[in-house]
């Protein structure tokens, strides 16, 4: 968003904050608000909370209040040491990660953020700890971070002299058969629903709800990322374009505003609070304490289609990716297809595609004129790294990690730590973002019009173009147009970016390199790799960009540099975004990077800013 835009938009919310009163249970009557507050408290200042404070904060929450440390301190003091490699192995396992307090998945991102573990954390085991973990927060003027899966790509979920709200333990996970929001009755029927605790993730709540249960959910692709950050961003999983966005289909959600009271929010109570956290992002309006997700019938199958192919030439690559840009939208580009075709640097298009309602013989069938117009330009033109493979399993078993293990044995990983459950598993795939460094990334959603006939070439042009820079990933399931009716529809009345309905894919570009903190011997990022790689990501979206300059990107999976980042992320929407944040959080205690109402701070969320200046 321009920021003269971005000012006007703001300018308007106080109007539209009052015109909106709060009502019901929410904080009208709740704790104080510290509207005046300027700059946040940290450890070394006067005013950071005495030992006795804290110590009452323990009591408050049944001991659950935890003094960070960070693993990284045994690194420092003996970089060669037993504990500093296996801190190093354990950054290789999701699960190890996002079991303990101090780390995140992503260890940091060149010249913008390093993991820096907070001063204090309450480890949450009810809605009474976090309640408790808000007031204290707020009546102290702290920095408040919350983290779930601790997935943030952008450093949302971390943050130095803070106080961490950590949901790892709330995690139930229950179904119901005939599920009505509060407040709801005599205005919606009964529907099958599974409720979930925030720091629940998503394999498990798949392994409950599909294996289990023979139900489907909507969530993300990745077995390891939190359900509430991906559901507050948004979120997108494989099978997206016929079930829709994982926030579309949030029923209702429990969440403690910054005054600390408990409020339901869904279609009947809080109705604007409730928009908002569909797809406004995590770590603004509240914290969820609980998230009501409509379930779906299973279809009969799911499955994939994978090969790698190479080009021998540039020449034989364009037409490589002219040829998948035509299939694609004479063939997939409906709900039954989602996920991703990566084109690399050096002629390589990689196909890892999902599908959903069809069975082996169709998925094939669908497949093979791509699969034959390849063959007949080979060995001149390409040649096959991976034969194209077609598999479609049981609906059943798409997350049963007993099936996945003996089926696909090289797709998953398992939680190799002594003791850990059986259950613990994740697609070798994500294996490369297990405690990564970011050098650079960005998205870019694709307008569907560059799939019209006449619109095929420039698209695949810039394509062949931008993946000699970078490798270019497109997440199909990340954009609605092609979608069901009914995935488009729930989609409209949530606050994400509406250009994510009219776009055929996300496209997402990205460098990374191995965990790595700055300043830790033999153990640091490589920046002058980093910076070139970063340089070559920024090269390679600006030819995606000549496409589609105001496409907008993914809250969740996006540049941490963006400019404009409001009206990239939410478009029109966030006008309604900011009324809603001032109204149930005024004072700003809640602060994420680009989060709704960051632009009132410092980038480092402990210093209020005047108007315009950032
Ligand atoms: C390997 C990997 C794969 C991914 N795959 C997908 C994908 O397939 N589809 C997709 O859409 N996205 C995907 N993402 C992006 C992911 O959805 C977001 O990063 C998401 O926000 C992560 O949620 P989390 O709980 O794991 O992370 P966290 O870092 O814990 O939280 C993310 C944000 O949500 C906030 N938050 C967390 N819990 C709460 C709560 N209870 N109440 C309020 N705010 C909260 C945090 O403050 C933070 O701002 C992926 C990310 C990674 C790293």
């Amino acid at each position: 968003m321009l920021r003269r835009e971005m000012i006007k938009a703001l300018a308007a919310v106080p109007l539209l904050a009052g015109a909106a009163a709060r009502t019901g249970s929410a904080g009208a009557d709740g704790g104080p608000l510290t509207t005046g507050t300027t700059a946040r408290v940290r450890q070394n200042d006067p005013g950071w909370p005495s030992l006795a404070q804290w110590d009452a904060l323990r009591q408050q929450t049944g001991g659950r209040l935890i003094a960070v440390r960070s693993p990284l301190a045994d690194c420092h003091s003996a970089p060669d040491g037993a504990a500093c490699r296996e801190l190093f192995r354990d950054l290789k396992n999701p699960y190890a990660i996002g079991d303990h307090v101090a780390l995140t998945q992503t260890t940091g991102w060149v010249d913008a953020w390093t993991s820096q573990p907070s001063v204090y954390a309450v480890a949450a085991r009810d809605t009474a700890d976090v309640v408790a973990a808000v007031n204290f927060a707020r009546e102290n003027n702290l920095r408040l971070v919350v983290k779930g899966g601790g997935h943030s790509y952008l450093g949302r979920s971390n943050a130095p002299d803070s106080l961490l709200i950590w949901t790892r333990w709330m995690n139930a996970i229950v179904a119901h058969e005939g599920f009505v929001a509060q407040g709801c009755a005599g205005s919606a029927a009964p529907q099958p629903a599974v409720s979930v605790g925030p720091g629940a993730i998503w394999g498990r709540t798949y392994n409950e709800v599909t294996t289990k249960g023979g139900r489907y959910v909507q969530g993300g692709g990745c077995l390891t990322v939190g359900v509430a950050g991906l559901v507050l961003a948004g979120g997108f999983g494989s099978h997206s374009k016929q079930f829709g966005t994982a926030a579309a289909n949030l029923l209702e959600a429990e969440v403690v505003t910054a005054d600390g009271q408990v409020c339901i929010a869904n279609a009947c109570a809080h109705p604007d609070l409730f928009w908002g956290l569909k797809g406004g992002g995590g770590g603004s309006l509240g914290i969820v304490t609980r998230l009501t997700l409509r379930t779906h019938d299973l279809p009969n199958f799911f499955g994939g289609a994978f090969a790698t192919i190479t080009a021998q030439s540039e020449g034989a690559f364009r037409r490589l990716i002219g040829r998948l840009i035509a299939f694609y939208a004479d063939t997939l580009f409906n709900p039954y297809w989602g996920e991703i075709v990566t084109l690399r640097p050096g002629n390589r298009m990689d196909i890892r595609m999902a599908f959903q309602g069809l069975d082996q013989q169709q998925a094939e069938a669908i497949w093979r004129p791509f699969f034959d117009w390849v063959v007949a330009a080979m060995p001149h033109d390409f040649i096959y790294q991976l034969a194209p493979t077609i598999r479609s399993i049981p609906a059943r078993r798409r997350w049963d990690p007993a099936f996945l293990k003996a089926y696909v044995p090289g797709a998953l990983f398992v939680d190799d730590r002594a003791g850990a459950p059986t259950d613990n598993v994740f697609w070798a795939a994500n294996l490369a973002e297990a405690g990564h460094v970011i050098f650079g990334y960005e998205s870019l959603w694709l307008p569907a019009g560059l799939l019209q006939r006449g619109h095929q070439e420039e698209l695949a042009d810039s394509l062949a173009v931008a993946s000699r820079l970078a490798p270019v990933e497109l997440h199909f399931q990340k954009g609605l147009a092609g979608g069901s009716e009914s995935a488009r529809a729930a989609a409209r009345n949530t606050a994400m970016n509406p250009k994510a309905l009219d776009a055929f894919a996300l496209a997402i570009i990205g460098g990374e390199g191995p965990p790595a903190y700055p300043g830790l011997a033999g153990h640091s990022p490589d920046l002058a790799a980093a910076r070139k790689s970063a340089a070559e990501v920024g090269s390679a979206m600006a030819a995606l960009k000549r496409l589609a300059s105001d496409g907008g990107c993914y809250f969740a999976e996006s540049n941490f540099f963006e400019r404009g980042w409001a009206e990239a992320y939410w478009g029109r929407n966030y006008q309604r975004l900011a009324a809603v944040k001032q109204k149930y959080d005024p004072a700003g205690l809640f602060f994420v990077h680009h989060g709704v109402g960051s632009e009132a701070w410092s980038p480092d969320g402990f210093t209020r800013v005047a108007a315009g200046s950032r």
